[in-house]
């Protein structure tokens, strides 16, 4: 349930409400709006709570039931857009972030090169997989704990904060110094991932899976927003199709979709979605175009030798020129019409 409370609620009224609430099992949530204060109101113990009863109190403007079992992630919930903000880089709310780094991290060179130039581009957080979801357990797994160290070098070297696909709750205390959880579609339904990294106070940036609804990955955020952590970012990375020619097929209406079902941040990974570097360009200006948040972009010092997704890694100079034109499109669309 949500309770919209009046513009004149008093501190300690709303404090009073709360703790009665919650005295009563209920998980409260509140969320300064524009104007007023809005408070959700989950679990077993809100559906038990007199609706009519809430209503009538004299701090209390409106109260909706939220029908959509995603609550935490909702719209409702937190009628504004989410900013979340990773050691100064905001994304969310009309900050735009893009994420960029090779697939893997290969050597200590090849991750300084490329994180200094994205960020030369006007890229603001550094990528690169240490722990690899691989089809094949033959082809490279990345190189683990080392890559983690590597990274943490290139975040000396430039001061970028990293996002890096955490595959196994196990590995959490190696991650101490990553920024970004990534949840890769793979795991996107690995519930007890979701609620280890729920645990944490890490951003998680949580990829949809190759065929999961959009519900379906809004009921992911909100395992992870369950166990308190508030600090998702939503990203489409291409779902499975009949299509075959892309390696995957960006949909790019889920932008709009998630962006009215929720608060949180989306991005758009263009790399995955195509696996075609050329078609990440155009892709990536329809995503902002689109509304996106962000974008997560794969580059790579030297594609053609590449351990992981070399055919759709862009060349720093193929990333630099992406860069400018996403932000000619998104002056465009801060443009007052
Ligand atoms: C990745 O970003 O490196 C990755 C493996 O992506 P996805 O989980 O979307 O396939
Ligand atoms: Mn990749």
């Amino acid at each position: 349930m949500i309770v919209e409370l009046k513009k004149n609620a008093t501190r300690d009224q709303i404090d009073l409400l709360e703790n009665w609430l919650r005295d009563k099992g209920i998980r409260v949530t509140e969320t300064q709006g524009e104007e007023n204060v809005v408070l959700g109101l989950v679990g077993k113990a809100a559906k038990s709570i007199d609706e009519k009863m809430i209503e009538s109190l004299e701090i209390v403007e409106t109260t909706k039931s939220v029908k959509e079992p995603f609550k935490r992630a909702n719209r409702k919930f937190h009628p504004e857009d989410s900013v979340i903000d990773i050691n100064g880089v905001k994304i969310g709310g009309g900050n735009f972030a893009v994420i960029a780094g090779p697939c893997s991290v290969e050597s200590p060179e090849q991750i300084t090169e490329v994180a200094k130039a994205v960020q030369a581009s006007g890229a603001t957080l550094l990528r690169g997989g240490a722990f690899k979801p691989r089809t094949s357990p033959y082809d490279f797994q990345g190189m683990k704990a080392e890559g983690l160290e590597l990274l943490e070098l290139a975040k000396a070297e430039t001061g970028m904060p990293l996002v890096t696909e955490i595959m196994n709750a196990a590995h959490l205390p190696l991650f101490e110094n990553v920024e970004v959880l990534q949840v890769g579609a793979r795991n996107m339904q690995n519930f007890e991932l979701l609620k280890a990294v729920g645990r944490t106070n890490k951003t998680v940036l949580l990829k949809r899976g190759l065929a999961n609804t959009l519900k379906e990955l809004l009921m992911s955020a909100e395992y992870i927003m369950s166990e308190g952590n508030p600090n998702v970012i939503l990203c489409e990375r291409g779902i499975r199709t009949f299509e075959t020619h892309t390696r995957n097929t960006l949909d790019l209406s889920a932008v709009p979709a998630l962006k009215e079902l929720s608060h949180l941040p989306v991005v758009i990974d263009p790399s995955h979605a195509t696996g075609i570097a050329r078609m990440v360009e155009p892709m990536a200006m329809a995503a902002a175009a689109a509304g996106a948040d962000g974008l997560m972009i794969e580059v790579h010092n030297d594609p053609a030798h590449a351990l992981c997704d070399g055919p759709q890694s862009l060349t720093p100079a193929q990333f630099d020129r992406v860069m400018k034109r996403v932000n000619l499109i998104r002056e465009a669309m801060n443009a007052d019409i």
